[in-house]
């Protein structure tokens, strides 16, 4: 560090003047861990470099999409390519077919797939789909799940089931949210409440079937399947959000999972994003033909994208879905993902630390805690101090892990068995700290 300036403060202090709180998505700015946000400058395979040359080993990969590392040589290549031809024509080209067919054979539970630009946009597409579709306006989503950030899914429970949610957001009307009911995740009682109380009016049910957005808490085989036989008793839409989960805890995403322990299992409308896109800016929604067929042009229900199926997004999301669907791709990334989970609980537990991980192909989850949590309550008991202690801890040895308790990190076809193990070991210095 030339003069010991340190750009990040730097850059940080002139970001805050043009740019409300200095970032473009507010949990870069390192509110909850406090510091200041490292400026990233570049990113080869397992690492970035932030302003001041510092190197981490990277386990946000953009909050999920570089599984292959970044700058992965076909991608880049692909993508040199496709900006050659022209970034954008707002007419059909034929790699938006390619990458929905190739999408259509991973997850078969979908005839047809819309291509938009944000996982924000998917969810929110596919609810008023959903709408559309039954012709019902409620719609159910859990606690502690996270959809994007459209109005009617900004929202947290009441006190009580028979209460309305409140919006989690200045600027959401309560009348726009008057129609979401927010149930706790993995509670079945409450679900079969919910439909005895509601179900003729419940459009869909939209959920993440493994929450990223309280870290890592899974949905049981049994609460899956009970969601499925509900949904289908009251004609309302499953719809399984795996923005985070596709192509990601697998090749067919956790659908494929929940598909082998409940015979027949199959969501009615899947949303998807982050690794479709390998780092662009590239979402979709897809479902039955039945009933993507009722969005427009084919049907009522209106949707569109100036940059929906952008030519230079597609040939990223294509060439990275193709690398990733080479035979043994998800093996060797479960083994490398598991193996550093299971490194960091010896690691705390030598140290008498709480700890807790559980993991899935490259995406994965760590708590303070003795056990692993079921909802967002009892993820809410994790300890946050201790946690910013272990985050600055990594940091400060180069490990870059996501700056807020609630969010999952993620393991790249990039990391080697000695980034992982130097991590661990990093990990193991700073619990060492931690426990005195
Ligand atoms: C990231 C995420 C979204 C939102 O996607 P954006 O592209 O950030 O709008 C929606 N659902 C889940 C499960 C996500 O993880």
């Amino acid at each position: 560090m030339l003069f010991s300036i340190d750009h990040n403060i730097h850059l940080f202090d002139r970001a805050c003047q043009v740019i409300p709180g200095g970032v473009n998505s507010p949990v870069r700015a390192f509110r909850s861990v406090g510091g200041t946000p490292r400026f990233i400058t570049r990113a080869l395979g397992a690492y970035i470099w932030d302003a001041n040359g510092q190197r981490y080993t990277d386990y946000i990969g953009s909050w999920g999409p570089m599984i292959l590392g970044h700058g992965h040589p076909a991608v880049v290549e692909a993508v040199q390519k496709a900006v050659c031809d022209g970034f954008s024509f707002g007419a059909p080209t034929e790699r938006e077919i390619e990458l929905a067919e190739e999408v259509v054979r991973q997850m078969p539970s979908m005839d047809m797939v819309r291509l938009v630009s944000s996982g924000t946009e998917a969810a929110m597409s596919a609810i008023r789909l959903a709408r559309g579709v039954t012709k019902r306006s409620t719609i159910i989503k859990f606690e502690g799940c996270y959809h994007g950030h459209a109005d009617a899914l900004l929202v947290k429970a009441g006190s009580g089931l028979a209460t309305l949610g409140h919006p989690t957001s200045a600027g959401v009307p309560p009348e726009v949210i008057k129609h979401t009911l927010v149930l706790e995740y993995n509670h079945l009682d409450q679900l079969e409440q919910a439909f005895a109380e509601h179900g003729k009016n419940v459009a869909c049910l939209l959920m993440e079937p493994i929450c990223g957005n309280m870290n890592f808490v899974r949905a049981t085989d049994d609460f899956v399947k009970r969601c499925r036989e509900l949904c289908t008793q009251y004609g309302t839409l499953l719809v399984f959000d795996e923005v985070m989960t596709g192509f990601r805890v697998a090749l067919g995403g956790a659908q494929s999972l929940y598909a082998k322990a409940i015979p027949g299992f199959a969501p009615d409308m899947t949303i998807l994003g982050k690794v479709m896109g390998g780092g662009m800016p590239l979402a979709a929604f897809g479902g039955r033909r039945a009933v993507m067929e009722h969005l427009a042009p084919t049907g009522a229900v209106y949707q569109a994208g100036t940059l929906s199926g952008n030519p230079v997004a597609t040939a990223c999301g294509l060439a990275t879905l193709q690398e990733i669907s080479r035979p043994g791709f998800f093996d060797d990334l479960s083994r490398k993902t598991r193996a550093f989970m299971s490194g960091l609980c010896q690691a705390a537990s030598m140290e008498g630390i709480d700890f807790c991980a559980d993991s899935e192909g490259g995406m994965m989850g760590f708590y303070l805690l003795k056990t692993l949590p079921q909802n967002y309550a009892q993820v809410m008991k994790s300890d946050s101090q201790l946690f910013n202690q272990l985050f600055h801890g990594l940091l400060s040895r180069g490990v870059y892990i996501a700056p807020a308790l609630f969010e999952a990190g993620f393991v790249s076809a990039a990391h080697t068995n000695s980034d992982i193990e130097t991590t661990v070991e990093a990990a193991r210095e700073v619990f060492k700290i931690l426990s005195k």
